[in-house]
Parts: C-alpha cells; structure tokens; sequence
C-alpha cells in the first residue's frame, strides 16, 4: 500500500492532506524519514511513525446479525424507530451495514468496517448469492416455481436466473428456498408477487456464502476465519 494511502486509512488525514505531511517531512518508516507519498508499506510489517509516535491501520472488524423484524437496515434513518447500529458491542466504531434488508426481513445482515470488501460484495459485478427462505400466500405451483427461476418481469427489468425450492405446503401457504445474485430493491417480494403470490415471511439465510445458521434474531457474532477467508477469495 502507499504511504499516502496507509496514512489515509489509519485516520490521519484525508488523502490529500497525507501527502502534504509526508511532504514536510514528519513521516518515518522503520525509522527513515520519508517524502515520498508512493512509498510502500505492508500493513504489520513496516513501522510507520507521524512526529516520532506510531501510526496503525483501525483493525477491521467483521460481524454478522440475525436482523429483526421492525428494525431498519441503514445506519441513520430520521424515521426509523430501531435500526441496525443499537445491535453493536459498545465501542466497536464505526461499522457498515453491507447491502439492506427490507424492514420486516429478518436474518443475516453483514457489518464491517472494511470498505473493500464491502464494495466487492454489494456490487451487481459481482453478483454475490444471497439466499433466503419466503412463506408466501398460496400454492406456489411447478409452472410458477419454473417462471422465478427463469427470470420475471418487475418494473425495473426481468430478474436474473433464480433458484427455487419448496419446502413445505400447507392448504394456504408455501415455504420455499430462493437464491438470487442481484439485489433490486424488494427484489423477492415483487418477483413473488409477479406470479401472484405475497411474501408473508422473508428470512435472509446466506449471504455470499456466510450462512446464517443457529444465529438468535438480535443476535450478533463475529465472522470465523473460515469464513473471512472465503469472503476475501471473492
Ligand atoms: N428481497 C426483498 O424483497 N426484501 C429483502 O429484504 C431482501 C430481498
């Protein structure tokens, strides 16, 4: 990384006003002076130093939580009642909801303070796999099932190809499993309701692979290893 972007990421200064410090001449790294602002450095490795004291990049923090229903997925909303960010341990800084959920979907939303990663994983480019479980009204038929995963038309373009899956039927209801790569705004619901069925229940039960698992509605933990590793493969 440059030294310019390292101190811009360890909150020194905007990226513009790093390299006027770098140019003045109170940088050092592993205790040489340096006014180059494309200088590299590797992040746990080089001693990078503003007037003699130590300068780290903020640790990147990486949870996911198991939304409830009636709480919004934006870091501030004016209107919104209960949002995401009451959810995070005290003094976890400033962390991101990654992509959103609609109010009333419950399941797994990520957090992070990684802008990265973030980024590789909300942008359609990418078409990350989000999977969720839907009851909706009525007898989801074979046709209608064939329909979704071909791709429906909503109001904003035809759905990209979806994975579809019952679970169970009752004489009212269906539960199905549905996997989709893109994230249009309501995108479940409307393609539900485009064949004529209203979503009751949306769950989010994988996000780019992370899977929600036992996680308790409201509940939060950190991801594993295991499970950065594979977001970071991406
Ligand atoms: N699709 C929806 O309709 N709602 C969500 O919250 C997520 C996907």
């Amino acid at each position: 990384m440059r030294l310019q972007t390292f101190l811009a990421h360890a909150g020194v200064a905007s990226r513009r006003s790093s390299e006027d410090i770098i140019g003045s001449g109170k940088v050092s790294v592993n205790g040489h002076i340096v006014r180059e602002r494309s200088f590299p450095v590797t992040e746990g490795k080089d001693k990078v130093t503003l007037d003699g004291k130590a300068v780290s990049l903020i640790p990147k923090a990486y949870y996911i939580l198991n939304k409830p229903k009636g709480v919004t997925s934006t870091v501030k909303d004016a209107h919104a009642a209960r949002t995401v960010m009451e959810f995070l341990p005290k003094g976890s800084g400033r962390l991101y909801p990654v992509g959103r959920l609609d109010r009333d979907t419950t399941g797994l939303i990520l957090l992070t303070n990684d802008g990265d990663l973030a980024y590789r994983l909300t942008h359609p480019r990418f078409e990350v796999k989000k999977a969720y479980r839907a009851t909706v009204k009525g007898i989801l038929r074979e046709e209608e099932t064939r329909r979704l995963e071909k791709g429906v038309e909503l109001e904003d373009g035809i759905s990209a190809p979806a994975k579809v899956r019952v679970v169970s039927r009752t004489k009212d209801e269906t539960v199905c499993d549905i996997e989709i790569h893109e994230g249009k705004k309501r995108q479940v619901r409307r393609m539900f309701d485009s064949v004529g069925h209203r979503v009751i229940e949306l769950e989010r039960v994988s996000f780019a692979g992370i899977k929600l698992g036992s996680l308790k509605k409201g509940e939060l933990r950190r991801l594993t290893d295991e499970e950065l590793k594979l977001l970071r493969k991406r």
